[in-house]
């Protein structure tokens, strides 16, 4: 049987950083699986450099270049560039079957046991439920299935500009036809439904296995301070459950960030990392300590996050993460 591998995608500087963390989280969790990223020509050498030591393979993907029919496509439809990069997933036609991730998501627990599942397989979208959210899905790559979901991009575009209306689109009978394609959605949670149905995730928010940063805001968009451990940023735009925001920051700080300073070398690079305060505070490392104390927390509102203890705290929390 060929390889199975998770995938993920980023045509810049920017998600290659969320895909680094993707990758440095399901190498924490132990997966079995291969790790694949698609990245667009425009992502720097050093995190390509940077990719190639996390995944076992970085392929670029050039639309513009490829001169089949993604690029036709292209021609016909440039709105949906991203789009198109994303359809290439299905040209991994070494791999029988894979699981894509977006940049934005952090895995918080193995989740191997989703190769047991079939095209097309995802978690439904919080906004609209009987579509599936497709940051996180179940595909067999196949360039018959390419070239069909390329003709309905030019064909029909997407309803939403993006790949989520594409691909729903396409495997149109999701909602309908077989409820093993729904994945549960702790497989793809979304900090917007922390805030639309808070008793459902305080009952099942601790069983999150995959974390989803959709929105504009995503983790990188904050500045972080490493010496207190606080995230900072404009707490009115926090769209994101700030624990999970704080695990995707340490993970990223203490496992990416010395690698991209590897890599970059002098050149200067923005690792989101500030030593200066005086910001807002959204999250610091008291929200760390347990299930039970985050959920109390958080419940109690963020000016209790804030707590003497805070960096024994995130010690524990790194050791254990470094112990695993
Ligand atoms: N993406 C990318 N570059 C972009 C925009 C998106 O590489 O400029 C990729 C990346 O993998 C990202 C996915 O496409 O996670 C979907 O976009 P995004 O996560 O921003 O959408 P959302 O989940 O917020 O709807
Ligand atoms: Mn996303």
């Amino acid at each position: 049987m060929a390889a199975q591998a998770f995938v993920t995608l980023a045509t810049n500087d920017s998600y290659a950083k969320g895909a680094m963390v993707v990758g440095k989280s399901l190498r924490n969790h132990k997966t079995s699986k291969k790790l694949v990223a698609l990245i667009g020509p425009h992502v720097s050498d050093p995190c390509q450099s940077v990719l190639k030591k996390i995944f076992d393979e970085v392929r670029i993907v050039n639309v513009l270049d490829s001169g089949d029919t993604a690029h036709l496509a292209m021609m016909k439809r440039p709105d949906l560039g991203v789009t198109f990069t994303k359809l290439h997933c299905w040209t991994l036609t070494h791999y029988s079957k894979c699981v894509f991730m977006d940049a934005d998501t952090l895995v918080v627990s193995n989740i191997d046991e989703l190769f047991d599942r079939e095209e097309l397989s995802a978690a439904p979208d919080p906004g609209w439920p009987d579509c599936f959210n497709s940051g996180v899905f179940v595909f067999r790559p196949s360039m018959e299935t390419y070239g069909k979901l390329l003709q309905y991009c030019t064909e029909h575009g997407s309803f939403d500009g993006g790949d989520q209306g594409v691909l729903n689109g396409f495997f149109n009978d999701w909602a309908t036809a077989d409820i093993t394609k729904h994945l549960p959605f702790i497989y793809n949670l979304s900090s917007i439904a922390i805030y639309t149905y808070l008793p459902a995730f305080k009952q099942f928010g601790s069983n999150a296995k995959v974390v989803h940063f959709l929105g504009k805001t995503k983790p990188w968009s904050y500045t972080f301070d490493p010496k207190s451990r606080q995230i900072k940023g404009d707490v009115q735009e926090a769209a994101t459950h700030p624990t999970f925001l704080l695990d995707w920051w340490i993970l990223y700080s203490s496992t990416v960030v010395p690698m991209l300073h590897e890599h970059f070398g002098e050149q200067p690079f923005h690792s989101g990392c500030v030593e200066a305060s005086g910001q807002p505070l959204l999250a610091s490392a008291e929200s760390l300590a347990s299930s039970a104390e985050r959920k109390q927390l958080w419940e109690q509102g963020q000016a209790d996050y804030m707590g003497v203890d805070s960096f024994e705290n995130i010690q524990r929390k790194l050791d254990a993460f470094l112990n695993m």
